[in-house]
């Protein structure tokens, strides 16, 4: 070394502020770029981060597009909301009509119905007329919160997947009742989906991606660090962290439902809005919030809501039984504190090595 930096007449000193300016220049791992941005859709928010070691992208691009991608989902295709989406046109279409929807509600239903044959009907996207007379929809909360047996066997009597029909391909629907669709179960988790596709297409690999509480996450923080995704204490205050668990790298999807952010509470009762489309209620057993991992979000979003609909053991069972890592929450009779309890799949996930 020395008999090199002679030949060479470099001396240490040229040598040590070579090292210094190189080290400056090699960017620290710390300080990789990473886009973050986020806002308002699907009635609720979202929140993405992207990793971006090669300086490939704009961050005000992906934002931009990505808040795109959002809107059309959300207001053009999948909202009950917005008087001019795909979804409202098929929910005032006529019974009977064949109907061509879109690529991404063929996709959407699909699936829906899927979950729906899974899940022994638990999950069902026709549920919708009891989720608005329950005043978990567009329309407005009535003074006579609590419809009268009469009036749910009524609204039961157009619940039912059996009533869409979608043909082989998936791209023509028909209703063979008077069914009105609610994809609020679904919709976030394939919103997420989209987004993950969108970032793969442009060749990103390290990004966590969350819309209203449904994740998808690939790769690592700058700094090789896992991604730690919280799972929520079911409570109604400020959000607390209940426990967290590692994605070590792994694309992974998740999705949380819960029955305490959207409920009322009337005359000592729990109404939430997770709605059993046997009985036309509210469910009202003890678990609080599901967590499912999946390598899809919008089935890991799909299968959480069926799971509050099922109740622990039943969606304990279910989990087991397809291989799901699978997490749930249920408050004790007493009231007071949780039991945690989660499936071999999920135990994976729990520890960071
Ligand atoms: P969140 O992530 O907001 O907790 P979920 O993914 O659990 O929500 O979806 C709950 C929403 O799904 C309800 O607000 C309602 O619109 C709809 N929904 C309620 N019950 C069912 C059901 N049994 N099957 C499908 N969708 C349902
Ligand atoms: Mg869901």
């Amino acid at each position: 070394m020395k008999e090199f930096l002679q030949r060479h007449r470099i001396g240490l000193t040229t040598l040590v502020v070579l090292l210094l300016v190189l080290y400056v220049l090699q960017p620290a791992r710390d300080s990789v770029q990473m886009h973050e941005f986020g806002g308002g859709t699907m009635g609720t928010t979202y929140s993405v981060k992207v990793v971006d070691e090669r300086e490939q992208a704009s961050g005000e691009l992906l934002a931009l597009e990505i808040g795109e991608l959002l809107r059309h989902l959300d207001r053009d295709v999948m909202s009950t909301y917005s008087e001019d989406s795909e979804l409202t046109e098929i929910n005032k279409a006529a019974v009977g009509e064949n109907l061509s929807i879109s690529r991404e509600m063929a996709e959407v239903l699909t699936l829906a119905l899927e979950i729906n044959a899974l899940t022994d009907g638990a999950f069902d996207v026709t549920v919708g007329p009891l989720v608005n007379r329950w005043g978990f929809g567009p329309e407005a909360r009535r003074s006579d919160r609590i419809p009268s047996q009469e009036e749910i066997d009524g609204l039961l009597a157009r619940v039912g997947s059996q009533y869409l029909e979608l043909d082989a391909e998936g791209l023509t629907l028909r209703k063979t009742g008077d069914v009105y669709i609610d994809l609020s179960g679904i919709a976030k988790g394939y919103a997420v989906d989209q987004l993950a596709h969108y970032l793969d297409g442009r060749g990103f690999s390290n990004y966590f991606i969350e819309v209203g509480g449904e994740l998808r996450i690939r790769g690592y923080k700058p700094g090789n660090q896992s991604w730690v995704p919280a799972i929520e204490k079911p409570v109604d205050t400020a959000p607390q962290v209940h426990n967290i668990f590692y994605a070590r790298g792994e694309p992974i999807a998740v999705a949380g439902s819960g029955d305490y952010r959207n409920y009322f509470d009337q005359d000592g009762v729990h109404y939430s809005h997770e709605i059993d489309p046997v009985t036309g209620r509210p469910v009202t057993h003890l678990l609080a919030a599901t967590y499912v991992i999946d390598a899809e979000a919008a089935r890991a979003d799909a299968l959480a809501t069926a799971f509050m609909v099922m109740g622990t053991d039943k969606a304990f069972a279910l989990a087991e039984r397809i291989g799901l890592a699978a997490y749930f929450i249920s408050k004790r009779p007493n009231g007071v504190g949780f039991d945690d309890r989660y499936t071999s799949g999920f135990a994976h996930y729990l520890s960071a090595d």
